[in-house]
């Protein structure tokens, strides 16, 4: 395949740091624009960004000249990592432009012709492009994934929608901190503490696991149909959100039944062998004190979720614990991913 050129907008903060970070050395993608917010545009990336990981910041990166987003950018792909307000101004105008937008960004994902997509989940849906490029007369397209803990959830519970059917869901959330940015939750309050409020957190993890595990009927969006309560806290961890899950599935399959559907589950990215892809999209562990942030997190390089503590729920029927990284497989990795996905499907031209 040959070589795309690819634009972080947002470059410099925490997801888009991370863009940058898994676009080292992609064989399908090179980085040919940074984008950042007018205070920086013209300094150098390396002067002016607080680099946030252990490793070095690429040396070709640190060069780079940052550029204000706008339409005319020169990158076939444009990453999304802009605050929703500056996402609302530049990413219609960058699909409109003929650009492929992979945004992170909440402000497009419930558009009833943009596809919410995690790609193992419901790769089906990248077909709802066709009816956006028509409608909007657009060359080229916006697809999002999802807030960072619907995208934990929805990796757990696609294989058991799959096999059996969601009837209820309780979920509750234990979000790391940087799920909220740089600098992000202030030290005085995240501390020593468990703040249980995330603005507007519960509503889209609703909201947009329905739409995920929902199906594209070749003209709109149909939900998937069950009955779900989110809780949502910010918790004093780095990186990693951890959510508990209980469910009632149909036929009421037994604890071994369901591990195995999260064992076996693979999904597009994985019969393609996608560059990004984990080889297991879940991991089911037996330790009895298992998913850790600390521990798991970065099961194979980020991108796979962790599931644990397996076992029979006496309310709603089975229950258990799932972990992923946020700005990796919640955010930068599912961006890539869906990109990956889209490419080796033809859906962004040759
Ligand atoms: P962040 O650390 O605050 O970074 C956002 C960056 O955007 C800032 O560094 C800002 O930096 C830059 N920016 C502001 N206006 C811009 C413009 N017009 N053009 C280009 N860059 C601009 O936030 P984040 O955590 O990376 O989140 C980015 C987006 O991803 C948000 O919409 C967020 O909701 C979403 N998201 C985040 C996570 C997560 O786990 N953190 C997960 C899923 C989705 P400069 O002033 O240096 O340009």
């Amino acid at each position: 395949m040959r070589k795309r050129k690819v634009a972080v907008l947002g470059a410099t903060g925490t997801v888009g740091q991370r863009f940058i970070g898994l676009l080292q050395g992609h064989p399908w993608f090179e980085i040919a624009a940074l984008t950042t917010s007018d205070a920086k545009v013209g300094k150098r990336y390396g002067d002016v960004t607080p680099w946030h990981w252990g490793t070095d910041m690429p040396a070709e990166i640190a060069d780079m000249t940052l550029l204000p987003t706008r339409a005319d950018l020169d990158a076939e792909i444009c990453f999304s990592a802009l605050p929703s307000d500056a996402a609302e101004v530049w990413e219609t105008a960058l699909a409109e432009a003929g650009h492929h937008v992979f945004s992170n960004v909440k402000t497009h994902r419930m558009d009833a012709d943009v596809p919410l997509m995690v790609a193992e989940v419901n790769p089906e849906h990248m077909h709802a492009l066709d009816a956006q490029r028509r409608a909007r007369r657009w060359t080229g397209s916006i697809v999002t994934n999802g807030n960072c803990s619907a995208i934990g959830f929805v990796l757990a519970a696609a294989p058991l929608q799959r096999r059996f059917g969601i009837e209820r869901a309780v979920v509750t959330t234990m979000q790391a901190l940087s799920g909220a940015g740089y600098p992000g939750v202030a030290s005085l309050d995240a501390l020593d503490n468990v703040v249980p409020f995330i603005a507007e957190e519960e509503e889209k993890l609703e909201q947009e696991s329905k739409k995920f595990l929902g199906r594209w009927d070749g003209k709109r969006f149909v939900d998937a149909d069950f009955a779900f309560s989110a809780h949502c806290n910010r918790v004093s961890v780095r990186d990693g959100h951890t959510e508990t899950v209980s469910l009632a599935l149909r036929g009421s399959p037994s604890v071994d039944e369901v591990k195995t559907a999260l064992r076996e589950f693979r999904g597009r990215p994985q019969e393609l062998d996608l560059p990004t892809a984990p080889k297991r999209p879940i991991h089911v562990r037996e330790e009895r004190d298992r998913p850790q942030p600390m521990l798991d997190r970065d099961t194979e390089r980020g991108m796979a979720a962790t599931v644990g503590r397996v076992r029979a729920d006496p309310v709603l029927g089975v229950k258990f614990v799932v972990l992923t990284h946020n700005t990796i497989r919640g955010a930068a990795g599912a961006s890539v991913l869906n990109a990956e996905l889209l490419a080796a499907e033809g859906c962004l031209g040759s």
